[in-house]
């Protein structure tokens, strides 16, 4: 079987005469019917498959790659080498580029009888580009000649494939490569953030084999199983089709985009609903005999501890930061927060509520016994190949004991300061500030608002061999190779207080203490940083002038904080809009009534995520966080001493140069990366 150039891409070729290269014709075309695919159908393949084909067997993509696609059913008789494949015809618009530095083989491109709409992207035998990967992305200015011979090089040391070296060398973007692949391999795109997938298709390949063979299915197009793959080859073709027992059509999909698919399609928590029943029989079982002991406790493939370690999985899979575990009258509620907002995830019968608390208290070294008291606990599990760190807390509410789980991701890299997202002048201004030798630096913001973040980017900022760094935390989030850090334990009478004091007689220059909130630690801080070592807490505060007042409020006498505190960094995290599905909308007259009286500038139009795939239906994916630095200058420092009012110090600060939350809030407005309704929730509220 064999293909041709659709009309429309041959009329595109003459429209532009001189970019003779159909790749530059078609590359775009990839982008714009994309993006213009309807969700769900489809249609959401991008019709690239009916572009053209030549033989794809020299067609080198690195080690294990596709050298020919042919479908078994339909093995054309055009599969041989490409130096054997003499060319039909020649298309009008082929020959060599103008642009491109002397393509080593001019590509001929045999004009074929079109492709019949049914096997459009699902069978195709053959790739449209006679050349190889590097080339194709060479000739559409993808990539330079240099970065190719680079990223060959790191190929043929690492074994990897050419377009994974370019991407993790940076020199392409994962997508740019998606859309070279599809025209590469003459296949369509499988768009998994707006598509739903089939949970008919999905049902047909287990989560082990999606993850094995690093593919998505994604829907039945009659009786063929349209599966994204990375790295469309014939031998998965051939694989999936015999684990499966169907025929099977692949789509080409980003690595990013199928890691993320089967995350959240196959979801931890699908089984859960089996284990709920398995529960309930032997929860009978044990009613009947009168049974006092709770034995799912002790069995570890007990229905109980399984809904737990599925939970856990699927927490960390949907980057929750916190599960609250809770009984209801009727059941125990189960909510991950993500992304700074709670959502509900699972409803499990009430009777289960003991077990599950049992199960954590068990694994987290708690008195299981205790139902009355709050306790806290900590625990270490494997999920997915990662460590993680989870804390644990109970406490006795009406209705039961409810459990809240915060998830600790050792694995979660540290941000520099420069990763923060501060604008550059702040940054620059930041970064000067926490290279004093003494002095005191408070980040303050509600909870959930980064504060944790900025205090270790600072620290991995300032830490040097000539540096003894030492902190007091609670919990220890991250874990630093050369930073002495210390975990807070009440039992133990090592409180953020009493650790600090002892941290002084351990010769400190930067000392972090996780929070500053009551007026023995407080002191202590103030006091250290006056006697010449550099401070830098958290404290729960409204905003820079606020937490100035806080310190004030809680004793510490006025020239203190004004000769010990050198600057307050005020922070928020926004949800940022999805990108997936952010769309042009009309906000409300009083979303506009704020947003002008904010500060912001007219503006055409403004954005808002309809809700997606991607980002759970939530509109957003991802956070920024905003900053406003207070820096204690000799005007400040009077007014402070003076007691002056809130208004009035932050009256001067604006004055001397600082940008407030809500300004900055706004600003990503303007800039349409998030809502005026993030920022009337997160900024104006507390
Ligand atoms: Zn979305």
């Amino acid at each position: 079987m064999t293909l041709a150039f659709k009309k429309k891409d041959k009329d595109k070729g003459k429209d532009k005469p001189k970019k003779s290269e159909d790749e530059r014709v078609l590359i775009p075309e990839v982008r714009s019917e994309t993006v213009a695919a309807t969700p769900g159908g489809p249609s959401t393949m991008a019709p690239m498959a009916s572009a053209a084909a030549v033989q794809a067997t020299s067609l080198s993509h690195g080690p294990g790659a596709a050298t020919a696609l042919a479908e078994p059913d339909s093995a054309s008789p055009e599969t041989s080498p490409v130096t054997d494949a003499a060319p039909v015809a020649t298309s009008p618009d082929a020959g060599p580029s103008p642009l491109a530095p002397a393509p080593p083989a001019p590509p001929a491109r045999p004009v074929l009888p079109p492709v019949p709409d049914s096997l459009r992207g699902a069978m195709v035998t053959s790739g449209p580009y006679k050349g190889r990967l590097g080339e194709l992305l060479v000739e559409t200015k993808r990539i330079t000649p240099i970065q190719l011979e680079e990223a060959l090089v790191i190929q043929a040391a690492s074994g990897e494939r050419l377009g994974e070296s370019l991407v993790s060398m940076g020199a392409l973007a994962e997508r740019d490569l998606v859309e070279a692949l599809a025209v590469f391999f003459a296949m369509p795109i499988a768009n998994l953030h707006v598509e739903d997938i089939e949970p008919e298709a999905a049902a047909l390949i287990p989560e082990a084999l999606a993850r094995r063979f690093n593919v998505m299915p994604v829907r039945m197009n009659d009786d063929v199983l349209m599966v994204a793959a990375v790295e469309p080859t014939d031998e998965l073709r051939t694989e999936l089709a015999r684990a499966t027992g169907r025929k099977v059509g692949l789509m080409i999909a980003g690595q990013s985009d199928i890691r993320w698919a089967i995350d959240s399609n196959y979801r931890a928590l699908t089984g859960v609903n089996q284990l709920v029943a398995a529960f309930r029989v032997a929860d009978e079982a044990r009613r009947r005999t009168n049974e006092a002991a709770s034995p799912e406790v002790v069995a570890d493939d007990a229905p109980v501890v399984q809904v737990v370690d599925r939970i856990l999985t699927q927490a960390m899979r949907d980057r929750a930061s916190d599960v609250h575990i809770e009984p209801t009258d009727e059941s125990v509620r189960v909510r991950f927060r993500i992304d700074g907002a709670l959502n509900e995830v699972l409803e499990l019968p009430a009777s289960m509520g003991p077990g599950l608390v049992s199960r954590i208290k068990v694994m987290a070294d708690m008195n299981i016994v205790e139902r009355r008291r709050p306790q806290d606990g900590q625990l270490t599990t494997i999920i997915d190949g990662k460590e993680v760190d989870v804390r644990v807390s109970t406490v006795a509410t009406i209705m039961g004991e409810t459990c809240v789980l915060r998830i600790l991701d050792k694995t979660r890299s540290v941000l520099r300061l420069n990763d923060l997202g501060m604008p550059e002048d702040t940054h620059h201004a930041y970064s000067k500030l926490v290279r004093a030798p003494f002095g005191m630096v408070i980040c303050a913001g509600p909870t959930g608002s980064g504060k944790t973040t900025t205090l270790y980017a600072t620290v991995s900022e300032v830490a040097s061999p000539q540096v003894n760094v030492m902190t007091i935390e609670d919990p220890v989030e991250y874990v630093f190779p050369s930073i002495n850090q210390i975990q807070t334990n009440e039992q133990a009478g090592l409180t953020f207080a009493t650790g600090l004091k002892s941290i002084l007689r351990q010769d400190p220059d930067v000392i972090l203490v996780g929070e500053v909130r009551d007026v023995e630690t407080t002191r202590v801080a103030v006091q250290s940083a006056l006697t010449g070592h550099f401070v830098i807490s958290s404290m729960h505060a409204t905003d820079s002038v606020s937490a100035l007042h806080r310190l004030l409020d809680m004793g510490i006498e006025s020239f203190l904080v004004a000769s010990s505190v050198l600057a307050v960094v005020g922070q928020r995290l926004l949800r940022r809009i999805c990108v997936s599905c952010k769309t042009e909308y009309q906000p409300t007259d009083e979303e506009l009534a704020f947003f002008e009286e904010s500060g912001g500038l007219p503006k055409e139009s403004f954005f808002y995520g309809a809700g997606c795939n991607y980002c759970s239906h939530t509109g957003y994916q991802d956070r920024i966080g905003i900053y406003e630095l207070l820096v204690m200058t000799p005007e400040i420092r009077r007014l402070v001493v003076g007691w002056a009012t809130q208004e009035e110090l932050r009256a001067i600060a604006v004055k001397q140069g600082m940008r407030t939350l809500r300004q900055e809030a706004i600003g990503l407005v303007q800039q349409d990366i998030t809502t005026i309704a993030e920022v009337v929730r997160s900024v104006y509220t507390l």
